[in-house]
């Protein structure tokens, strides 16, 4: 039985800084919660009204840059993908997410400072088991040239394919199995990234306010670089891409069972797979987790001291 159960933080733990779009700062605290509860976020800094957002696809408001989430009520929390991927990542499928500002805090870019915070606290059982989202038939959707996808598969299994002009980017392809904490060996600490093209438009366009290059953000100038102290993997754009394909399909309620294959894609079109997903008779099923598949699942197998300390980004 130890195996099939869901799972929370033992203790709370909080993340301060700025958010990228908005540059507002914020103090956001993952306070630990009961079974069944899932993933909720609270709006701390608004005094009446319904302030609970849950983390659900459904509430998902378009915006191409980041995942934004908004309750029934207008309460919004943006650029949740990162903090979503790290709980996601190390196997916690419930906590409350108290936040005092309108955008998580970017932090250094990637999941990795979430991550290292939950695993500091560590995941507490809660006896309750996993109820997980089985992929059941292919469900494909395509806008601009980009293409998102999701095949039957018996483990989550993220594949992402990005293709830039860019020549520091260029061509890049990854697939990587989710079990035995691979979301924190090898995709947590990469790095949000951009083109130096894109930052000036999103800047005229009031985004990307809180964006710091080298430090928050790896922004690319054709074979330019700004990247701080270096690239954190020859390859971080793709590694980055699923770590947000993660961070969006925790989006679905509970952990997938499926192959997700990403070419070009980006929030809102994961986003758009979800809906289909679920509008399509059929191509879903929640299922609760035997330990076979509970052993499949992203956090499963996570032991925080066999992380090497530069995956771990530890000083
Ligand atoms: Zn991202």
């Amino acid at each position: 039985m130890r195996h099939i159960v869901q799972n929370t933080l033992k203790a709370s733990v909080t993340f301060e800084g700025v958010g990228l779009h908005t540059g507002k700062p914020a103090r956001m605290t993952l306070i630990p919660a009961p079974a069944g509860h899932g993933i909720v976020f609270k709006r701390t800094d608004i005094a009446l009204g319904n302030t609970l957002i849950p983390a659900r696809w459904d509430l998902v408001e378009r915006s191409p840059l980041c995942t934004r989430l908004v309750n029934a009520a207008g309460v919004s929390v943006s650029t949740v993908e990162h903090i979503m991927a790290a709980l996601s990542g190390c196997g916690v499928h419930n906590a409350l997410v108290e936040i005092d500002g309108p955008e998580v805090p970017i932090v250094d870019g990637s999941s990795a400072p979430f991550v290292r915070g939950i695993m500091q606290q560590g995941v507490q059982r809660l006896g309750v088991p996993i109820v997980a989202y089985q992929v059941l038939k292919p469900v494909t959707v395509e806008k601009d040239g980009a293409r998102a996808t999701l095949l039957p598969s018996d483990g989550l299994t993220i594949e992402f394919h990005i293709d830039f002009a860019e020549e520091a980017i260029g061509r890049q392809s990854r697939t990587l199995d989710m079990r035995n904490g691979s979301f924190a060996r090898e995709l947590c600490d990469s790095r949000t990234f951009c083109r130096q093209a894109d930052v000036e438009a999103m800047q005229a366009n009031g985004l990307a306010l809180g964006g710091v290059p080298g430090e928050n953000a790896v922004v690319f100038d054709g074979a330019r670089v700004e990247s701080g102290l270096g690239l954190r993997h020859a390859d971080e754009p793709v590694r980055h891409k699923m770590l947000d394909a993660l961070g969006d399909l925790a989006l679905a309620g509970g952990p997938i069972l499926g192959r997700y294959v990403g070419e070009r894609a980006g929030h809102a079109l994961t986003n758009t797979l979800l809906r289909a997903l679920f509008a399509e008779p059929g191509a879903v099923r929640a299922v609760a987790c035997d330990a076979a598949m509970t052993a499949r699942l992203p956090g499963q197998g996570l032991i925080w001291s066999e992380i090497p300390a530069e995956q771990r980004r530890v000083a």
